[in-house]
């Protein structure tokens, strides 16, 4: 039966795996870093090309695995040179990745999951509640696909995990993930300074993320008492924002590094004057950076953008109080690639046309 198997995609395997792997079929193991080098550093679309193994260790991974891309269905470019990716993955789900081009670099936002299970009431991806989550293989692949895309690759060095998803609630997959993508001997290469997640804050998962990687840690923090949080992002019940913040004070920051804070401004709900001092005293004692993110208003969500004024306003105390403070206005609006607005309409068609 074993032949009539389907080959597995080789970046689904860790470097421990592919390693046991090697060894059962009597491959010696060292050729595990040769092989990743030349899925990861050179791209490689097949076993074929990879020379400096042996004919028969080339024809060994192909009859068992196979070196997957991502299916591309869309790419959408914005005004302001955002691109959101749609992959449909093997299953025939979607997923949406968006690169961002700044100043100096490109940043792209990966997506960790297909829908969410959150249910923040103020994100359009938790509308449709959680379909499943992506293996490590599908999370590596966004970034190592899209960097194939890009002509100038030296300037693509920011990843953040913000896409569709919880990361921290498929833990394992995401942690396998960015061992990969942060490995500078045969992964992707990149800096775990310059690669945040970003999460609600599930805190156990928090605690070992901080044991396990060096990855930069960003927290939706979104409101400043139990009550307001609690409407807005129901795990708060589970993780009252008193717990959450011990986390983060506990959580082994390495020198010069901070926690960024991200917190979504809506209107009349969680932008007064008065949220503005008591988040700067929950903060207090805490290496901590703010990101103020100006709702983005989309249908069927009431919540409104606050006016200019009171952004600045908001920002301002949070200054007076020394603590760094940006301002995100989203890019990619007018192709809906903005923060939480990463909701394949692919599906949504789908499920409208099902309740029909
Ligand atoms: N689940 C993770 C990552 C995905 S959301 C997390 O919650 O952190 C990424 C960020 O976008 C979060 O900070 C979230 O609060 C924010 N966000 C979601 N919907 C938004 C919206 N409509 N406008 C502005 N920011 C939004």
């Amino acid at each position: 039966m074993a032949f009539k198997s389907e080959k597995t995609d080789i970046k689904e395997f860790t470097i421990d795996r592919l390693v046991s792997w090697l060894e059962s079929h009597g491959i010696k193991p060292y050729r595990a870093n040769q092989i990743l080098k030349w899925i990861y550093i050179r791209q490689a679309e097949t076993f074929d090309i990879m020379t400096d193994l042996r004919k028969e260790t080339r024809k060994m991974l192909s009859l068992h695995f196979t070196i997957n891309r991502l299916e591309k269905t869309q790419i959408e470019t914005s005004q302001d040179g955002t691109q959101k990716y749609l992959f449909k993955l093997k299953d025939g789900k979607h997923i949406e990745s968006v690169l961002i081009p700044e100043k100096d670099h490109y940043t792209l936002c990966i997506s960790s999951q297909v829908g969410c299970a959150q249910g923040c009431r103020f994100c359009l991806t938790a509308r449709d509640g959680f379909v499943r989550n992506l293996t490590m293989g599908e999370i590596t692949a966004q970034v190592r696909d899209i960097k194939n895309d890009i002509d100038d690759s030296k300037r693509f060095t920011n990843l953040v995990l913000m896409g569709m998803g919880e990361p921290l609630a498929n833990y394992q997959n995401v942690i396998d993930a960015i061992n990969i993508i942060t490995n500078t001997e045969f992964g992707l290469g990149f800096s775990s300074r310059r690669f945040t997640l970003s999460t609600v804050g599930l805190i156990p998962e928090l605690s070992k993320l901080g044991r396990e990687t060096t990855a930069s840690l960003a927290i939706s923090l979104n409101a400043t008492d139990n009550k307001t949080r609690n409407m807005l992002m129901p795990i708060n019940r589970k993780y009252p924002i008193e717990n959450l913040l011990e986390a983060c004070r506990k959580y082994p920051l390495k020198r010069n590094r901070n926690i960024t804070f991200e917190y979504v401004l809506l209107k009349g709900i969680n932008d007064s004057e008065k949220d503005a001092n008591r988040l700067a005293r929950l903060l207090k004692g805490i290496n901590a950076k703010i990101n103020l993110i100006p709702f983005n208003e989309h249908e069927g969500i009431d919540f409104k953008r606050p006016e200019e004024s009171v952004i600045n306003k908001f920002q301002e105390i949070l200054h007076r109080n020394n603590y760094t403070t940006i301002i995100r206005h989203s890019k990619g609006q007018d192709i809906s690639a903005a923060c939480g607005q990463l909701r394949v309409r692919h599906e949504i068609k789908r499920s409208i046309s099902k309740d029909a």
